[in-house]
Order: structure tokens, then C-alpha cells, then sequence
């Protein structure tokens, strides 16, 4: 049986261990702080198999060398990070990247990187999705184009809806903001941001979202919604999705 060990780290990070009870796998998703990876696997009796990094960014793939030192662990990862961080396997999309018997599908979300993939675990209902989305949100889009970010949402988009996000930042709060400014009238996310500021009065988590609550608010998932469109302007729901992204850029 799978489980996800979820911890804070670095300023806004969340850091994951993904552990297979049948097999003892465990799976470090993304490496922001190596230390903190390894800290939580020690006291969770864990050793770290493998590394699943979904993107370059440093507070993504930086923990790299230090934890496979650690650990002897294998590295998987696109590209994209080659030259810059340790990998062993290059994966791209329809891959497969495997935790004991459990097969996770190398997802292409690229947009925020060009080389950025989610790994989705249809069997266990859940999917790790980097900086591609966030509650509420989508990642800054540093390296793509609108099209190529919307194919991507779009494939996220195409899951079961019970499928939940675990993001790799706690930024829903800010998200929360600039999303009832892009879509006011939008009654599910006026609740849903009342909840999460409530969450974070108390300091809960708001990570993982599961995909059924983004789609019905997250405005980056609904560029293709009519109403969005509309107000945005854009005659496919990639160019809504560019005005949307942009705005937010300069919120
Ligand atoms: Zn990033």
C-alpha cells in the first residue's frame, strides 16, 4: 500500500516521501533541502530508494547529490536536468517510473520548464504535479509558451476527478486573491477561499487539492470556460489562459 509523508520545508515548499508498505520503497518526490528529506525518512524508518524529480528549478533537483550520497538511491527525472543536478534515468512522456508493484505514468506538463513532467498514480488516485499547478494556481510560466502550458493543464484536466494534487508549494493564499479577481462571481471559489483562509489562520496546510475542486475553481483550469473567456478575452482558451497568466504575473 502506498502512503505520502508530507512536510514543510524551505520557505514555502512542501517536501514528500512516497512509501510502499509491501515493498519498503521510498520514493523522494522532488529534493529541496536534502538534510529535511532525510531527517523525515529517519524518523518515519525509511531509507530512500529512488528520486522522482519533476523539473530543474533547484528547490526542486538541488537535494540531488547529497541524498543519493546518503542513500545510494536511483535518480529519475526529464532531461532537462542533465548537466545541472545528478540523474540516472531520463524519462518524457508515457514513461513509466515504478514503486514496488505500483506503476506511476510520467505525465508531459511542461510550460513552467520546458522539460517539466508530473508523475500520476492512477491506481493510488493521486499525482505528483511540481509547479505545473498549485491550488488555485499554476506555476509562472518561465520557459513555455501559452499553447504548450494549456496542452498541459489540459492533460492534468483529463483525470479522474477524484485525483489529488500534491503541489509543491504552499502558495494558496495569493492564489486565492488573484483567482476571485479573475472570476468573482464564481460561487465554489468565494467558498473555497473562505476555507483556506480560515486553513491558514491556523496554519493548516492547504496542499494536496484534489483535481475536482480545481476544475470547478482554479481560473487557470477553467480558461476554456465560456464565462472566462468572455471576460478575458481570447478566442481559444490558450490565449484566455495567456491574459489570465499574465495578469497574474503583474498582480
Ligand atoms: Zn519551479
Amino acid at each position: 500500500m502506498l502512503t505520502v509523508h508530507q512536510f514543510p520545508c524551505l520557505s514555502d515548499n512542501y517536501g514528500y516521501l512516497l512509501h510502499d508498505t509491501d515493498s519498503h520503497e521510498t520514493i523522494a518526490i522532488d529534493t529541496p533541502d536534502a538534510a529535511e528529506y532525510l531527517r523525515q525518512a529517519d524518523l518515519k524508518g525509511w531509507r530512500i530508494t529512488q528520486i522522482w524529480n519533476t523539473h530543474w528549478h533547484p528547490d526542486h533537483a538541488g537535494g540531488n547529490e547529497a541524498i543519493k550520497a546518503a542513500t545510494g538511491c536511483s535518480i529519475t527525472g526529464p532531461a532537462e536536468i542533465e548537466g545541472k543536478f545528478p540523474i540516472d534515468r531520463i524519462v518524457s512522456h508515457g514513461d513509466t517510473a515504478l514503486i514496488g508493484g505500483e506503476a506511476a505514468q510520467v505525465v508531459d506538463v511542461s510550460g513552467h520548464t520546458n522539460g517539466h513532467i508530473a508523475y500520476h498514480l492512477p491506481q493510488a488516485g493521486l499525482a505528483f504535479v511540481g509547479d505545473a499547478v498549485f491550488a488555485l494556481g499554476c506555476g509562472r510560466m518561465f520557459e513555455g509558451q501559452p499553447k504548450q502550458f494549456w496542452d498541459s493543464l489540459s492533460r492534468i484536466k483529463a483525470w479522474p476527478p477524484e485525483t489529488l494534487l500534491y503541489c509543491a508549494h504552499e502558495y494558496t493564499a495569493s492564489n486565492a486573491r488573484f483567482a476571485l479577481h479573475a472570476d468573482p462571481d464564481n460561487a465554489a471559489l468565494q467558498a473555497y477561499s473562505d476555507e483556506i483562509a480560515a486553513k491558514r489562520a491556523k496554519g493548516e496546510w492547504t496542499v494536496p487539492t484534489t483535481l475536482k475542486r480545481e476544475l470547478a475553481t482554479n481560473p487557470f483550469l477553467r480558461a476554456d470556460d465560456p464565462a472566462l473567456m468572455a471576460k478575458w478575452g481570447g478566442s481559444a482558451p490558450y490565449e484566455t489562459f495567456a491574459a489570465l497568466r499574465a495578469a497574474k504575473d503583474n498582480f
